[in-house]
């Protein structure tokens, strides 16, 4: 069985797009492979952020991932910095990477010009940190969005130079990409960003949810109710072919097209299925918050997994590389 690896920002609340994007997509990887899923506590201090809010937000993340189905019984569920040797791992392929590499990263030159007063090494690194979260477990498959290939290629970079000049260890990891259309905000603008405000949270009461999707983006040229809409360009279609059926979905783009269904029309039937979608998430994710301690259980558990693979490989890895011991 191959290991995929995939880790989240602990950015708290899932969001739908969180969700539809990533998670949901993890859920049904646990069927084929080895999974380990890591909540990136270290990644999340390369951008501003609030210490004392993060233990917080990385519990509510752990809470959530669960709740949507991420089972402790089959994969590994952990934090980041309960696994030190991720930094250890990190700090020896920083001396195979390529500088000029990580300067190339379009996600790095995209943070940077976000935060100009806080452009750290950290965040200049941060491949390289995601090599060693990948690699320490040998897994071979990373979910991933498009936006991470280029991480990915890095990734597979370092590793041959790794294997190069200590001998042939560790697998080229590949991206495993998703057939997930892009899920655009609540804005119909950029993709769903808690820091934006273009989300609906997994945990949203009903009431919350029909009004946000009710004033959200459509097609733009459908200015009238008797203009005839092209679902393919609105995002309430796309969301529509996650939460509808197909005889739902057909509903949709017939009476778009023909103007014989309003967008309003169109938004309830989504909002009512979005509803019934994520309750059973949100009696879980209420069941879980009720009892923090068994999500913090898990978390120690899946650490310990972690920690014992993470610790073998770190051994062998300091042999290889000549370190005292
Ligand atoms: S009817 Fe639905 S798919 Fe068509 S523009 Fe309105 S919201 Fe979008």
């Amino acid at each position: 069985m191959d290991t995929v690896f995939s880790g989240i920002q602990p950015s708290g609340e899932l969001h739908l797009g969180n969700y539809l994007g990533a998670v949901r997509n993890w859920v049904a990887l646990q069927d084929e492979y080895r999974c380990f899923f890591c909540i990136v506590d270290y990644h999340a201090i390369t951008q501003d952020y609030d210490p004392a809010a993060l233990s917080k937000r990385t519990l509510e993340m752990a809470g959530d991932l669960i709740a949507c189905g991420i089972d402790p019984e089959r994969s590994v569920l952990f934090v980041q910095s309960s696994v030190p040797e991720h930094l250890e791992l990190c700090w020896i392929l920083n001396t195979v990477t390529p500088f000029g590499d990580l300067g190339r990263m379009t996600q790095f030159k995209d943070k940077a010009e976000k935060q100009v007063d806080n452009i750290n090494a950290g965040l200049l690194n941060y491949p390289i940190l995601q090599t060693a979260d990948i690699i320490i477990y040998q897994a071979r498959l990373v979910p991933v969005g498009v936006d991470q290939v280029q991480h990915i290629e890095l990734a597979r970079e370092i590793v041959r130079r790794f294997n190069a000049r200590w001998g042939e260890y560790f697998p080229e990891p590949q991206a495993l990409l998703s057939s997930t259309p892009k899920i655009l905000g609540l804005d119909g603008q950029a993709k769903m960003s808690k820091s934006i405000g273009n989300t609906i949270a997994l945990g949203e009461d009903d009431d919350s949810i029909r009004k946000k999707l009710a004033t959200a983006a459509t097609d733009p040229a459908r200015v009238r109710r008797k203009d005839p809409g092209n679902p393919d360009v609105c995002n309430i279609h796309t969301l529509h072919t996650f939460f509808s059926d197909a005889e739902r979905i057909q509903w949709v783009r017939s009476g778009c097209t023909t103007a014989a269904i309003g967008c309003i029309d169109c938004k309830g039937a989504l909002a009512d299925n979005v509803i019934a979608h994520l309750q059973p998430i949100r009696e879980r994710k209420q069941q879980l918050q009720a009892n923090p301690e068994r999500v913090k259980e898990i978390l120690h558990e899946g650490a310990r997994k972690a920690r014992a693979i993470a610790q073998r490989t770190i051994a062998e890895v300091r042999a290889r590389v000549g370190l005292w011991s």
